[in-house]
Formats: structure tokens, C-alpha cells, sequence
């Protein structure tokens, strides 16, 4: 009903005044007259009205902010719960129960140690106590179970909290005030994944599912400190499949992997619960054997047994695909005890007794022993040694003259020698191998690479030497690192050599990495016109789809097909197979290890022009190499005298 305009005003002035009235002192004079007693009974109630309207806005706003609080409390992205001192859940919320998977009703006055799985009782318990007694706050992870059995892992945060008697009617009886615990519980099985993921990654290998070295040299050292306590003795297996690379080669790398998996699993099954079995990469495999015995004898013939017990297991024939393969393994053990010796020390001596099983025909055990031991401090000792011969001017190169089909000298081989004081003059084929094991290589081939380009820039200002042209060796770990095209650049840059002089020779161990990655940095290096030989051609990993798509320039014949090659017809026809292929790929090619002149003539006659070998000369020092190219020096070195 609209009220009318007389009537509103009047209402209105009504009031006006009954705010003034709420205003003033409520002990004002009463009114006197019966209109004025009307008058302010109407103010009153007008009054009465709005204070009613005042409070049914309080309260509406106490509704909603309530009904704002409930749902952030119900469907918080949390669960809230509330842990009364026996335990009971005495409230919870709905992401609360959701997690359990199930309604309110069925959890509430249960107990909440029900839904934790049996592994992680004690610590509860344990924790519980803790919070009911002294805790203010904590914080565990708890594997728990929802209603329809499945497991969820979940993180749960406490604190206490004091309520009055009342709220608790135990507390109560017993006249102290009580205590809950409001837990907020937050599902965090997927974090839980995430981090065994990243474990798993970090500490196992991804193809056998066998700890990885990082996990293995974990293990050993948490071993090292208990056997030092209980004078146990452990031991080390190295093993290492035999012709495993040749598996791979001929039949590729998901038969390999086959096996890899085949011999993890076999492995497995031989050995006691607390021993470890891990894959260090490839085809080596580290046992380690724990509280073997205190007394050194058994220990050993405990270790022999086991490793007899994965020879046999490993000599098993395994079906890989459709090929029966008969693997065999050799291995090298090492006793030790406690702490005396670093891990890469024991690691070292079980490799090199593995090694020496190689060498013994493998597929065999072999002990370290106290030769080895002297073979080890040797080889650090060279190598210390080795670290500082740069330093020490103790390297030099030495020139190998490469002659063409008329006699010629066309360039020369540079190789490596270290005048050791003591040793006279050590070989590369003693020094290089332990220098490709650490970074010393690196060092070395800087320095060849460097002393190289310098002789060629002496070499062009030199009259007679302007043609020649150097080649050098760059060892596989050397081509992989990453700056080395920007290095051979910058040498480049720097002596100002003419880059087509610099022949680099790479193994087709190169093959190895990464072959896309190889590609493309010959192809930046050869952009510049520095050239390349694949150096012992034939004796590794000769893939031909890989050798059309490297840039080379030259393939040097290995010396062990050139040795027996007029007597042997195997070697002859790999020689002449080279020589072909060579040409079908428009490539030069170069025989090494030419030491007589049937050689030179039987290479010839296959179609090969281009020699190095003892028949024209061995690697001569700078000074007896320049005699030899020295105009007016006969061109025909074939003079000299040979080792
Ligand atoms: P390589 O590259 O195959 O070098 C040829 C080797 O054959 C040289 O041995 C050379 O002295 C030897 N040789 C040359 N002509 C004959 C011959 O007619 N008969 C026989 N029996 N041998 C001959 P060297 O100088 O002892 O070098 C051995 C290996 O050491 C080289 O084999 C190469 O792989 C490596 N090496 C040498 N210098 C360097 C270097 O500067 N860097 C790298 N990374 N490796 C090098
Ligand atoms: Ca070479
Ligand atoms: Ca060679």
C-alpha cells in the first residue's frame, strides 16, 4: 500500500522527532498532555522499529559473514579436522572427508588412528603424545587409507588448542581443562610421486631399474664407516660383458639393451638381500658385498664364490630377439676394510683387476693384488708427472714425412713425445691413453694444436716448406668438447696459418657420440678449410652411412693391414676395399706403417699413392725432419736409416 503524502510527512515528522528523542537523554521530562502522551507513545515505537531494523541488519550481516565462513571452512582446498584427546575425530570438514572419500557422518566420534596404515602407526602414536603432552605444533607425513581402502599419502599439521571443561567431558571429569588438536591435512601424493620420480632418476639407472654409481658410491661409504666399526670385511666386483660393443655393432643397440636388462635381472636373483648391484653405464656392473667376515681368507673365498656364482649365472645363453647369444663376463674383485683407502682408489683396483681378466682371455676373476698395486702408483705417478711436462718443456713433436706417388714429400704426421727426465723418451701409445682418462688430454692436445700452427706459420715464411701441410691427432674427448671449433679457430686467427695446411685426424671412435653433433662441427671447422683424415681406418666402428655424411678428406689405411699385405690375402683385400670405397667417395687416402718398399709397390698396385712409414723415414725431431726437406736435399728420403 502507498502511503500518502499527508500521511508520509506526518510519519516523517514523527520521526524526526523520535531520532531527536534517541538522541537526547532518555530520563526527559515525560509529556503531560494526552496528545503529547500520543506523540510520544508513536515516537517510541518508531523508535522500537528502528532499533528492530538496526538489529536485523546486524544480524543478516552475521548470516552472511557465518555463511562466508562455512564455506571457506567446508571447501577450503584443505581438510580441517578437529582430534579430540582420545583421539576421536570430533569434527571434520568436507574437503576433509572428500579426502577420506567418504561422508562426515562416517568419520565423525571414529578414530583417527584408524585410517593410518600399519607402517606409519608408531610414529603416530608417538607424534600424538607428543602433542597431547608438550607440542604446541608439529607436522608429519602419514600414508593413510580412505574409506574404500585405497592409500593416499597426506601431510598433517597440529596444533593444540585449550577449550573450556565443558567442550570436553572427559577433561572435564577429570577437573582440568582440555585439549584438541586441529590438524590440517593436505593429500600430497602427487608431490610424494614427483619426488620418488626425481630419487629415481637421480640414484637408479632408467634401462635396468639398478642404482646408478651415485647410489652404489652412497652405499659404499655408509659400508666404509660400519665396517670400520664391526672389522668386516666387503668387497668389490667389477664386471664387464665381453664383446658386448661387437653385440651392439653387429645386431643394434635394443638387442644390447636386451641383454643389459637380462643380465640386471639374473643378476638380482644371485645375490643376498643386503648387497648392492649397480650399473655404472655400458656394459660394467659393481657388486658390492657386504660383512663378508673379519677374517681376510674368508672374506676372499667367500667373494670368489660369489663371483664364480655370476660368471656361471651370466654364461647362461640368453634369447635376445631371434638370436641365441652366449654372453660371458670377466671380473675384478677387491677386498677392503673400513676407511683406509678412498672410494675411487677401490673402484680403481677392482677396474684394473677386471682388466687384467680381460687380458687373461676373459671370462674370468680376477683378484687385485699387490702388482697391480705397484702398477696403479705407477700410473699416478706418471700421471702427476705428465700434469706438469708442458710446464717443464718436456713435450716436443716429432715429424712423420708423408710422401705422394713420385717420391715426393707432401706434409708430415705430428707426433707427440715426452722426454721424461728419468724415462728417456716415453711413447704416446704409454702416455695418451692415462692423459684421455682425465682432463690432461685436453691440456696436450692444446698444446699440439698450438706448437702445430706455429711450425706452419714458420713453415710459410720458409722457402721449400711453404707446401707441406701438418696433420695432427685429435683424440675423441678432445673434438667433444664444446669449444673446440671456437679453439682451432682461434689458433687459426692467431698464427695466421693458411687453414687448408692443418689436417686433423680423427678415430672413428669418434662414431661413439653423438654423430650429428660430430657432423656439424667438422662441417664449421672445414667451412674454414682445415681438413680431415680418418686415422686407422678399418679396425673399429666403420658405419659407411656415417662415413658418406662426414666431411673428410682422407682415409689412412691402419698399419695392420699394411704389415702382412703381400701375404696376406684378408689384409689385401680390406686394403684394396678402402682404397675403392676411398674413391668412390672422392676422398684421398694415405697407407701408415709403410716399412718396405714390397709394401710401397703392393699399395701401388692397388691404386694407393700416398705413404708414411719407416721406409721413407720414422718421426724425426724439427731439426733432422727440415734436413731432410732442406733444398737441395734429395726429395727421395728413402736413404735413411730405420729403427
Ligand atoms: P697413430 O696416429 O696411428 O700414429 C702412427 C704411429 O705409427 C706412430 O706411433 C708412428 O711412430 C708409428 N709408425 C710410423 N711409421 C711406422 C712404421 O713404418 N712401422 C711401425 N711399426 N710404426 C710406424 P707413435 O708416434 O708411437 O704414436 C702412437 C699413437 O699415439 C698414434 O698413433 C696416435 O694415436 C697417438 N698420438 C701420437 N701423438 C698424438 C697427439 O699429439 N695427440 C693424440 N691425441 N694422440 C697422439
Ligand atoms: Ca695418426
Ligand atoms: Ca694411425
Amino acid at each position: 500500500m502507498i502511503p500518502d503524502p499527508a500521511h508520509q510527512s506526518d510519519e516523517q515528522r514523527l520521526r524526526s522527532a523520535a531520532e531527536q528523542k534517541l538522541d537526547e537523554s532518555p530520563l526527559s521530562t515525560p509529556a503531560v498532555t494526552h496528545q503529547e502522551l500520543v506523540h510520544e507513545l508513536r515516537v517510541h515505537q518508531i523508535e522500537l522499529e528502528m532499533q528492530n531494523e538496526t538489529l536485523r541488519s546486524a544480524q543478516n550481516a552475521l548470516e552472511e559473514a557465518r555463511d562466508r565462513y562455512v564455506d571457506l571452512y567446508e571447501f577450503a582446498p584443505v581438510g580441517y579436522l578437529t582430534i579430540s584427546q582420545a583421539g576421536l575425530i570430533e569434527d571434520i570438514n568436507l574437503t576433509g572427508s572428500a579426502l577420506f572419500g567418504c561422508e562426515r557422518s562416517q568419520l565423525i566420534h571414529k578414530r583417527f588412528a584408524a585410517s593410518i596404515l600399519p607402517c606409519d602407526q608408531d610414529r603416530w602414536t608417538q607424534f600424538f603424545l607428543g602433542m597431547k603432552q608438550y607440542q604446541q605444533q608439529g607436522r608429519m607425513e602419514l600414508q593413510l587409507q580412505r574409506c574404500d581402502g585405497s592409500h593416499f599419502c597426506a601431510q598433517i599439521d597440529c596444533t593444540t588448542e585449550q577449550v573450556a571443561p565443558v567442550d570436553n567431558a572427559l577433561a572435564a571429569a577429570a577437573g582440568r581443562p582440555g585439549k584438541v588438536i586441529r590438524a590440517v591435512l593436505v593429500d600430497i601424493t602427487q608431490r610424494k610421486r614427483a619426488e620418488e620420480e626425481i630419487y629415481q632418476l637421480g640414484f637408479f639407472d632408467p634401462l635396468t631399474g639398478l642404482p646408478n654409481r651415485r647410489l652404489l658410491y652412497d652405499r659404499l661409504k655408509k659400508y666404509q664407516a660400519v665396517s670400520n666399526r664391526n672389522q668386516q670385511y666387503g668387497a668389490i666386483l667389477m664386471l664387464d660383458l665381453d664383446h658386448f660393443k661387437t653385440l651392439n655393432d653387429t645386431h643394434g643397440h635394443d638387442v644390447g639393451d636386451q641383454l643389459l636388462c637380462k643380465v640386471a635381472a639374473e643378476l638380482l636373483t644371485g645375490l643376498r638381500d643386503g648387497d648392492t648391484i649397480a650399473r655404472l653405464g655400458g656394459d660394467e656392473f659393481v657388486v658390492l658385498l657386504e660383512n663378508l667376515s673379519v677374517d681376510r681368507q674368508e672374506a676372499a673365498a667367500l667373494t670368489e664364490r660369489v663371483a664364480q656364482h655370476v660368471l656361471m649365472v651370466l654364461g647362461r645363453a640368453q634369447q635376445l630377439d631371434t638370436i641365441e647369444y652366449h654372453n660371458t663376463a670377466s671380473v675384478g674383485a677387491t677386498l677392503f676394510m673400513g676407511m683406509q683407502m678412498s672410494i675411487e682408489e677401490l673402484m680403481k683396483q677392482a677396474d684394473l683387476a677386471m682388466y687384467k681378466a680381460k687380458e687373461m682371455g676373459r671370462n674370468r676373476l680376477r683378484f687385485f693384488d699387490a702388482a697391480m698395486q705397484i702398477q696403479i702408483l705407477e700410473h699416478a705417478a706418471l700421471e702427476a708427472a705428465l700434469a706438469s711436462a708442458i710446464e717443464r718443456e718436456q713435450l716436443q713433436l716429432y715429424y712423420q714425412p708423408q710422401i705422394d706417388a713420385a717420391g715426393r714429400m707432401v706434409g708430415a704426421e705430428a707426433l707427440l713425445r715426452w722426454q721424461h727426465p728419468e724415462r728417456g723418451l716415453v711413447s704416446p701409445l704409454d702416455f695418451i691413453p692415462l692423459a684421455e682418462e682425465s682432463h690432461l688430454i685436453l691440456t696436450l692436445g692444446t698444446w699440439v694444436l698450438d706448437t702445430a700452427c706455429r711450425q706452419l706459420a714458420v713453415w710459410a715464411r720458409q722457402p721449400g716448406f711453404e707446401h707441406l701441410t701438418l696433420a695432427i691427432n685429435v683424440s675423441t674427448r678432445q673434438f667433444s668438447e664444446a669449444d673446440f671449433v671456437a679453439d682451432v679457430k682461434a689458433i687459426i686467427a692467431r698464427t695466421q696459418i693458411a687453414p687448408q695446411r692443418l689436417k686433423l685426424e680423427l678415430t672413428e671412435s669418434i662414431l661413439i657420440n653423438n654423430v650429428e653433433d660430430i657432423i656439424a662441427k667438422m662441417a664449421l671447422l672445414k667451412a674454414e678449410g682445415v681438413r680431415f683424415a680418418l686415422d686407422d681406418f678399418g679396425t673399429g666402428y666403420s658405419s659407411l652411412s656415417y662415413l658418406k655424411r662426414l666431411p673428410l678428406d682422407q682415409l689412412k689405411i691402419d698399419r695392420s693391414f699394411v704389415k702382412t699385405i703381400h701375404q696376406n690375402s684378408n689384409d689385401a683385400a680390406i686394403a684394396s676395399m678402402i682404397i675403392v670405397l676411398a674413391k668412390t667417395l672422392g676422398l684421398g687416402v694415405i697407407a701408415e706403417g709403410v716399412e718396405t718398399s714390397a709394401q710401397k709397390d703392393f699399395l701401388s698396385g692397388l691404386g694407393c699413392h700416398n705413404y708414411q712409414g719407416y721406409w721413407f723415414s720414422p718421426p724425426l725431431p724439427l731439426y733432422e725432419f727440415e734436413l731432410l726437406v732442406q733444398p737441395g736435399v734429395r726429395s727421395d728420403i728413402r736413404t735413411r736409416s730405420h729403427p
